[in-house]
């Protein structure tokens, strides 16, 4: 791909009609019976959405000539329109995506032997403001729509599909780009129940992560409303400590915490729930706070608790370090020696600032790329490829 698509103002979006990229099946069927079309018709369209990565109706060679017209002059297929596209050493791949208002957003592709992971924002900024986290010095600007959620899987869906030479795959989804997803809980399902849906991306319960900073209401709303994988940004097991880096923790502190997770998990008795932990140099890395964590670990039933430890990425600006090589082994085999299940994640992508928290340095040097990227568009060179 590495191609600018179109511009950013595409006149497809600039008009009055309706996204299809914004519906799950349900609301695909609904729309379809407001044009006086069997639901069926939806569902045949939706596999070429999602499983042909076809967004133009003129190439559904098995829908009607009619249909087509009917579906051309009311709406389009709009995925958000790829900016730059960069991929690191390692063969992660990130992908910078315009939003109206020049505003952007990345998607992150992390390939591993055995599964190919994609990393998706719910927001433009966040207004949660936890300290260590990047995308918090840039504020709130906006909830995403479904379909410039489920849109993120499509275009790095579509790119990855066209890389012949590899097999890269998205196995897996988690919602730790940018923004709170529970705070932009309807489209964030929405495009979930598209990534879980056989006629979308069909990932299994297990394949689908959301990852919240702690919203304890919108948790339980969660369980209700969709089957899939829950993550929590724990980082600290004590009121003070976590209240001073994810201030939400004020508002829900961790035994309110805790008793969502316990509710969840009574919901859903096979499952487990994972807790991520970013280490901070002399902040969060020591031994008793190994202790307290599988104190609190010990509240859920065994089996139930998975910690990922995320050694800290740094990003300018920030006043916390990563912790040492050996105060992480150490602070892992505590938890792995009280039989915590641990995991520590290796750090991807961190050469194109990819990796997780770091992805506010692509959006501050947005206006620098951008002008970039007219200035080649400008020189009439289609390829915006940025490595
Ligand atoms: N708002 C959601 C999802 C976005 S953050 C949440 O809080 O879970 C995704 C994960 O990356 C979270 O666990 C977050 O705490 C972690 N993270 C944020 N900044 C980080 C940084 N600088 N280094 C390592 N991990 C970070």
């Amino acid at each position: 791909m590495n191609q600018a698509t179109s511009t950013p103002s595409d006149p497809k979006a600039a008009s009055d009609k309706v996204n299809l990229l914004d519906f799950d099946r349900q609301g695909l069927r609904d729309f379809f019976a407001q044009l006086g079309e069997k639901p069926y018709r939806a569902e045949q369209v939706m596999k070429w959405i999602y499983h042909r990565l076809e967004d133009d109706f003129g190439k559904m060679t098995d829908v009607g000539k009619a249909l087509r017209a009917k579906l051309e002059a009311s709406c389009y297929v709009g995925p958000p329109k790829t900016l730059f596209d960069r991929a690191a050493a390692d063969g992660t791949h990130k992908w910078l995506l315009g939003m109206d208002g020049g505003n952007a957003i990345e998607a992150v592709y992390i390939p591993e032997p055995t599964r190919g992971t994609l990393c998706v924002s719910s927001q433009v900024g966040c207004g949660l403001n936890c300290q260590f986290c990047s995308t918090a010095t840039q504020g709130f600007n906006r909830n995403l729509a479904a379909s410039e959620v489920i849109g993120q899987m499509w275009v790095a869906a579509k790119h990855l599909g066209n890389v012949t030479h590899q097999n890269r795959r998205i196995t897996n989804v988690v919602m730790m780009g940018m923004g709170e997803p529970l705070l932009n809980f309807d489209n964030v399902v929405t495009a979930m129940s598209l990534m879980r849906d056989d006629l979308g991306f069909g990932l299994a319960s297990k394949r689908v992560t959301l990852s919240t900073a702690g919203l304890v209401p919108m948790i339980d709303k969660l369980s209700e409303t969709i089957d899939v994988s829950l993550a929590v940004s724990l980082h600290a097991a004590n009121d003070e400590l976590r209240t001073e880096l994810v201030p939400l923790n004020k508002r829900y502190p961790i035994a309110e915490l805790m008793g969502a997770c316990l509710r969840w998990i009574e919901r859903r008795p096979r499952t487990s729930i994972t807790f991520e932990y970013t280490l901070m140099k002399g902040v969060n890395d020591q031994p008793e706070h190994a202790k307290q964590l599988i104190k609190l670990m010990r509240k859920l039933p065994t089996g139930s608790a998975k910690v990922n430890l995320i050694p800290f990425n740094p990003f300018p600006g920030t006043r916390f370090e990563r912790s040492d090589a050996d105060t992480i082994r150490a602070f892992q085999t505590l938890l792995l020696n009280a039989n915590v299940l641990t995991m520590l994640r290796r750090t991807r992508g961190d050469d194109i600032d990819a990796a997780c928290g770091q992805l506010k340095g692509q959006v501050l040097d947005r206006t620098r790329r951008q002008a970039e990227f007219r200035k080649r568009l400008d020189q009439g060179q289609g390829v915006v490829h940025a490595s």
